[in-house]
């Protein structure tokens, strides 16, 4: 993926949005992003936010938030305030908020309108009669023998569901379009419902309220959206979205298009799934750094630059696809690469002692922050005699393409010089706890040994400097990619138990462990590394991996591969 390309890749509704400026049949474009906040935004989302913010501004436009709030059972007030974050975070602002229950007086009245026109009537069959009576794909529905009661009865039984004097269930408005249709949407679609339930806008106000397919065209014609842009499992509802407007005195009429969501491997997606996922505790919230929310991937340090560019550069079709996640890992690698800091972080300390380094002193190195890019200045690293080095960095007996450090060997230290191993110190049990190295002092940057070519480089950090914090090591939430995808196995048992791994105790440089939440690092030769938002406090770090360095999974899927074959 090409994250630098400036160029617009674009789309079949990107087309059709300059097809209908150039005709002259908007002078504007309107667009709605309707989030029903009954839970939090995820990377799903995002495509959709991309699309319906991205256009009005390449080509004048609106773009409104409207939060769908028709069911009052599943909504509240702090799901929206976290979806206004999440959108403002992706770096999109809306030109205008509503919600829909901000139209429910005029859906009533659109909805007395169908009635008195003869196009909707006051059902009272049961929901299972009318499931029974609604036929399947290749036999036509059944009349409900209440399909033509009087205009004047239903207006009556209406208004008294409006006034809540029937419990819930007991009858619903039905539009009276055809029984017999191909299409099921089209066989008298229920409109309202009664649900004697305190909405968190509009308190008790109501006691029926309106179907999301009723809703939402009209809240679109409302405001005057043009192009109302939805996900392909709406493609067999448009014909009512049309119906509808078609028939009320609509302000105007919305051209809905159908676009394929956007789904992701190793993850689930749908608010249901992932509120499971909070509730039964399996994360620690909507925001745990391993979920596919916004606000978790935000923790996680995905930056909103990458989520933007992923999305982009997929592009818009009319095809379903499952995107790999390592796709969106290069994208966010894409982004840090560019822009994160460079800083040396050892996750498994080993003790290593440079014998010949004069105790008690410490010497400042220049480094440089991005060995690409000067403009981002150099930091000061501290080097001691007793320093730190990765265990994995070291190997007594190591097969013949080792190249870092064993008994003997030599390897360069990073952003400094070249050491030699002279002794291993073991403990009783045999484990090695240390060792001793000389370095060459004719090796150092600037010296004129510093060209002398050792086969490795490892990293380091000062034992008398570097601070110790808790580094979480985050992984895909699922094993298999497509975990709702395997027959009579619940998508639970998939979870990856090494999701979540916790290091209590790395060692990073001091100006890491005193930088704030948000502030991202490459931690050299290991991956990207984020300070987390909500558990880090002054002087006890918590620094989340974003993204290792490479994709450490294409690596584990090939040998997967290899064994199979
Ligand atoms: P979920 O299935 O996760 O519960 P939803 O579609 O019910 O999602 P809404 O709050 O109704 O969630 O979605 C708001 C908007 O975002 C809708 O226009 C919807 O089509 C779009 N959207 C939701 N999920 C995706 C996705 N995976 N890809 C693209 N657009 C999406
Ligand atoms: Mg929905």
């Amino acid at each position: 993926m090409n994250t630098d390309n400036a160029v617009t890749p674009t789309n079949f509704i990107r087309n059709i949005v300059i097809q209908d400026l150039e005709n002259g049949s908007h002078k504007e474009i309107v667009t709605r992003f309707p989030p029903e906040p009954n839970g939090h935004l995820h990377i799903g989302h995002a495509k959709s936010i991309c699309l319906n913010f991205g256009l009005p501004a390449e080509f004048g436009g609106r773009v409104n938030l409207r939060f769908d709030d028709t069911n009052p059972l599943k909504e509240n007030e702090d799901f929206m305030r976290a979806i206004m974050e999440d959108v403002r975070w992706l770096g999109f602002e809306w030109d205008n908020m509503f919600h829909a229950s901000d139209y429910f007086q005029q859906l009533y009245e659109f909805a007395l309108h169908l009635i008195r026109t003869g196009k909707a009537y006051v059902e009272e069959l049961t929901a299972d009669e009318i499931r029974s009576y609604r036929g399947t794909l290749t036999e036509p529905g059944r009349e409900s023998p209440f399909r033509d009661r009087p205009v004047e009865e239903s207006l009556d039984l209406f208004q008294r569901m409006k006034a809540g004097e029937f419990e819930d269930g007991k009858f619903v408005l039905r539009a009276r379009i055809d029984m017999a249709s191909p299409n099921i949407n089209m066989r008298d679609p229920v409109v309202y419902r009664i649900r004697n339930a305190s909405h968190h806008r509009t308190g008790d106000e109501w006691h029926i309220y309106p179907m999301y397919d009723w809703a939402h065209g009209i809240s679109d014609a409302i405001e005057g959206v043009t192009h109302s842009l939805c996900t392909l499992e709406f493609e067999d509802h448009r014909p009512l979205y049309d119906w509808f407007l078609d028939n009320i005195p609509a302000p105007c009429h919305p051209r809905q298009i159908e676009f394929a969501r956007g789904n992701l491997d190793y993850t689930v997606m749908s608010k249901r799934r992932l509120r499971e996922l909070v509730e039964d505790g399996y994360v620690s919230g909507w925001d745990d750094p391993r979920m596919p929310t916004l606000a978790g991937l935000r923790r996680r340090g995905f930056t909103p630059e990458a989520i933007r560019a992923f999305w982009t550069e997929l592009g818009i079709s009319k095809t379903e696809s499952i995107i790999p996640m390592s796709v969106l890992e290069n994208a966010v690698r894409n982004d840090l690469n560019v822009r994160a800091p460079r800083t040396m972080a050892v996750l498994d300390p080993l003790k290593v002692i440079l014998t010949n380094f004069p105790e008690g002193e410490t010497e400042w190195l220049e480094a440089p922050v991005h060995p690409q890019n000067e403009a981002m200045g150099t930091r000061q690293v501290a080097l001691t005699r007793e320093i730190w080095i990765e265990r994995s960095d070291f190997m007594e007996d190591p097969p013949g393409k080792f190249f870092r450090l064993k008994p003997g060997g030599e390897v360069r230290l990073r952003n400094a010089f070249i050491v030699e191993c002279t002794k291993v110190i073991k403990n009783e049990k045999g484990d090695v706890v240390e060792l001793h190295c000389r370095f060459d002092p004719e090796s150092r940057s600037g010296l004129p040994g510093a060209s002398r070519r050792v086969k490795g480089t490892i990293h380091w950090v000062s034992s008398e400097h570097g601070v110790p914090v808790e580094v979480r090591l985050c992984d895909r939430l699922f094993t298999v990619p497509n975990p709702l995808g395997e027959k009579d196995r619940d998508y639970r048992e998939f979870l990856n138990p090494h999701s979540l791994d916790v290091i209590r105790n790395a060692i990073v440089e001091v100006s890491v462990a005193e930088g704030s939440p948000g502030d991202f690092y490459q931690f050299e030769r290991t991956g990207y590394f984020c300070h987390d938002e909500a558990d880090s406090v002054p002087g006890r770090p918590v620094l989340n991996r974003i993204v290792t360095l490479r994709d450490s999974w294409a690596r584990i899927e090939k040998e997967m591969a290899q064994k199979r074959a």
